[in-house]
C-alpha cells in the first residue's frame, strides 16, 4: 500500500488496503449469491452515483445469478421553509417497477441518504428493497432501517479512495485513506465536548445534527432513535418503552441515562458528542452533570433550536408523511408531547442558562439557514 496522499489542502494516511476490500466485498458477494441463487426474476443492482461506481463494479464481477444494473444519482438537500428535508432524484437509468432492488452504496453513516433513498425506490414501485453498503459508521447509524449486507465497518473517521471523493478527488485510488489530522494545519483540542442539541419536538434537531456531526466530528446520540431501535427489536426495554413513547410520554429517567452512559463507554475515535433529545428533564440534566463529572468531564454547551408552537405541528405533520413515526402519526399523541416539553423539558433552558451553557438559534429558516446559523454559533463556541 503506498503512503500517505495529499489531496487538494488536506493529508491522508493509508487506511485499508485494496487486498482488504476485496477480500470484504468476496464475502458480501458470497452471501447475495447464496441469498439471490436460482432465483427466476432478474434484480436490480441500483448503483448510486458517484460514490459507489468502484464497489458496484466490483461486486457486479462477482455475483453468480442474472441481475440488471441501473444508476442514479440524488441531489444534494434541497431546503424548503420549515417543510424538512427533500432529495431530488437525477437520472435513474432504467425501470424499477415490480423488479426486486439492491441499493448498493459505498457508505452509510447518519442513514440519512438511505432512508431518502428506500423510500423513492419503493415509490418507483420496487416490489422489494435491500441494501447493500461497502462502509458503515455504526457509531452514527441512527436510522431504523435494516442494512442487509455490510462489507466493512469503520470509526466515524473521513476517508477517501475507492470511489470516495474529498471535494470530488481521491476517487481513483485503489486502497482507502484516512484524514491525518495534520498538525501544520490544525490545533488538536484533546478535550472532548458534550453538546446538548435542545428544541421542542419537530424544531429540526434530527435535520441539523447530521451536519454538525460531520463538522465537528461529533458522534449524535439520539435517545429517541436508541429507543425506537430497542423497539424494532423487540427488546424487552423497547416494550416497556413502546407503550410510554406511542402515547407521547417521556420514558423513566434510568433507562435515558444509563443508555447515554453505554453510548459514552463505547464509542471510540469521535471529538465529542451530540446529544439530541436528552436531557428532557431537569433529573436527567443533574445525572447528566454527574457522568460527566466522574469522567473529568462537562456539558460543552447547549444549541437550542427554538420554533414557535403553532409551527410544531405542521413540522411533525409533514415528518409524519416522510418518515412514518408511529408518535407522529396522531392528534393527540403530538399534543402530548409538546405539553410533556412545555411542563417537563423547557425547565431546562433556565438551568442551562444559569449555567452560562445556553445558546438559542431562531429554527423558522430555511434548513440551510439555520445550519449557518448553529455553525457559527459553534465556531464561536
Ligand atoms: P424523539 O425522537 O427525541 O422525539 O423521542 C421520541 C420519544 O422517545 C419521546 O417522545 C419519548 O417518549 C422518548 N424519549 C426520547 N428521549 C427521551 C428522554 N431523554 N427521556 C425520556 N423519554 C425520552
Amino acid at each position: 500500500m503506498e503512503k500517505k496522499i495529499k489531496l487538494l489542502d488536506k493529508t491522508f494516511k493509508p487506511f485499508l488496503s485494496h487486498e482488504e476490500i476485496e477480500k470484504a466485498i468476496d464475502q458480501v458477494a458470497a452471501r447475495i449469491n447464496a441469498d439471490f441463487e436460482g432465483c427466476t426474476d432478474i434484480p436490480v443492482l441500483l448503483c448510486i452515483l458517484n460514490g459507489s461506481i468502484m464497489f458496484t463494479a466490483e461486486l457486479m464481477k462477482r455475483l453468480t445469478f442474472n441481475c440488471e444494473l441501473v444508476s442514479m444519482k440524488l441531489s444534494s438537500y434541497v431546503g424548503t421553509r420549515s417543510t424538512g428535508q427533500v432529495r431530488e432524484v437525477m437520472g435513474v437509468t432504467g425501470s424499477l417497477k415490480d423488479r426486486r432492488v439492491i441499493i448498493v452504496e459505498d457508505i452509510v453513516d447518519t442513514g440519512n441518504t438511505i432512508q431518502d433513498l428506500s423510500r423513492i425506490v419503493r415509490e418507483r414501485g420496487a416490489s422489494e428493497v435491500r441494501i447493500c453498503t461497502m462502509l458503515l459508521k455504526p457509531a452514527v447509524y441512527d436510522k431504523d432501517i435494516k442494512l442487509d449486507y455490510v462489507a466493512m465497518e469503520i470509526p466515524n473517521d473521513f476517508i477517501v479512495g475507492f470511489g470516495l471523493d474529498y471535494d470530488e478527488v481521491g476517487r481513483n485510488f485503489r486502497d482507502i485513506y484516512v484524514l491525518d489530522p495534520d498538525p501544520d494545519y490544525h490545533v488538536i483540542d484533546h478535550t472532548m465536548k458534550y453538546y446538548i442539541l435542545f428544541g421542542p419536538p419537530g424544531a429540526g434537531k434530527g435535520t441539523q445534527a447530521s451536519a454538525m456531526v460531520e463538522k465537528f466530528n461529533l458522534c449524535h446520540i439520539s435517545t429517541g432513535a436508541l429507543l425506537r431501535k430497542e423497539i424494532a427489536a423487540n427488546t424487552k426495554l423497547g416494550l416497556k418503552a413502546k407503550s410510554l413513547i406511542d402515547a407521547g410520554e417521556l420514558v423513566p429517567d434510568e433507562v435515558v441515562e444509563g443508555m447515554i452512559e453505554h453510548e459514552f463507554d463505547t464509542v471510540k475515535g469521535v471529538s465529542g458528542f451530540l446529544l439530541d433529545g436528552f436531557p428532557r428533564t431537569i433529573a436527567q440534566a443533574e445525572a447528566l452533570d454527574k457522568i460527566l463529572a466522574a469522567r473529568g468531564e462537562g456539558v460543552t454547551s447547549v444549541v437550542s433550536i427554538m420554533i414557535p408552537d403553532e409551527m410544531i405541528k405542521e413540522r411533525i405533520q409533514h415528518r409524519a408523511a416522510i418518515e412514518g413515526r408511529a408518535d407522529d402519526a396522531s392528534e393527540d399523541t403530538i399534543n402530548t408531547r409538546i405539553r410533556t416539553y412545555h411542563e417537563k423539558t423547557e425547565p431546562l433552558i433556565d438551568f442551562y442558562r444559569k449555567a452560562g451553557k445556553y445558546t438559542e438559534i431562531d429554527g423558522t429558516g430555511t434548513i440551510e439557514e439555520v445550519r449557518a446559523k448553529i455553525f457559527t454559533e459553534m465556531d464561536r463556541l
